[in-house]
């Protein structure tokens, strides 16, 4: 993104400096066993894991475990980096991302890109993935079946991806994987657990676009977020 316009977006979450000091360290690819002194990994290892993650992929594509796939233009699996550590989860892909196969595209989207940029993330380092690999017509909100019927896919891909830490995008996405009605006011702010993943609720960035009040509000959430995560490797 050219800096003007990243410019615009974070005078657009209402932040007026909104860098952390210190960037995330990327992940590291695991060094070669051999180097170590140990004895030789299994060398499928990374072929493995990279033909599951296709599989799965291909099984999303072919899906037809409930309604949605009438009216999707193609399934949504997911982008990023599939060994990441942060892994962003939202409720369900929308017009833009129905057309373009991919979560969090257009305003939404870039505001979404901008806070990760200012976490020190670029997009491609983390992974992101809706509940729902297809559209619900109309950008309605998710049946609790058609979450259901689509959340082995969720579960496969978190299972594969092993994320330290899961930020639930948006109202939907944090009651569904914290099995709560609670209001995302009450969840922001706090450390959940998913399994033994630690949780963060975040707001929708669609939802921010709309709230001018709210916009440095999340910066706070994503900082808590960071605390969180730095607090795993202490
Ligand atoms: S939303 Fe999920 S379960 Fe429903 S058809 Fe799409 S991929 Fe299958």
């Amino acid at each position: 993104m050219a800096e003007p316009d990243h410019a615009f977006y974070l005078r657009a979450m209402g932040v007026q400096s909104w860098r952390l000091r210190r960037a995330p360290e990327p992940r590291l690819a695991p060094q070669p066993v051999l180097a170590q002194g140990l004895p030789p990994a299994a060398p499928a290892a990374a072929p493995a894991g990279a033909e599951a993650w296709e599989a799965l992929q291909r099984r999303v594509a072919a899906c037809q475990a409930c309604e949605l796939c009438a009216t999707r233009t193609q399934t949504v699996f997911g982008v990023g980096d599939r060994r990441a550590e942060w892994l962003l989860i939202g409720e369900a892909p929308g017009q833009q991302e129905d057309l373009r196969g991919e979560p969090f595209v257009g305003p939404a989207g870039l505001l979404l890109t901008e806070m990760l940029r200012a976490l020190g993330f670029a997009r491609e380092q983390v992974y992101i993935a809706n509940m729902l690999k297809c559209r619900p017509p109309g950008n309605r909100d998710p049946a609790a079946k058609e979450v259901l019927a689509c959340q082995p896919f969720l579960l496969e891909q978190i299972a594969l991806l092993r994320p330290k830490i899961i930020l639930a995008v948006g109202r939907i996405a944090a009651q569904n994987l914290l099995n709560t009605q609670q209001p995302l006011a009450k969840l922001r702010g706090v450390r959940h657990q998913w399994r033994d993943i630690p949780l963060v609720a975040v707001p929708h960035p669609a939802y921010l676009l709309r709230s001018l009040t709210e916009k440095a509000r999340a910066w706070e959430d994503l900082q808590f977020a960071w605390t969180v995560y730095s607090q795993l490797k202490e």
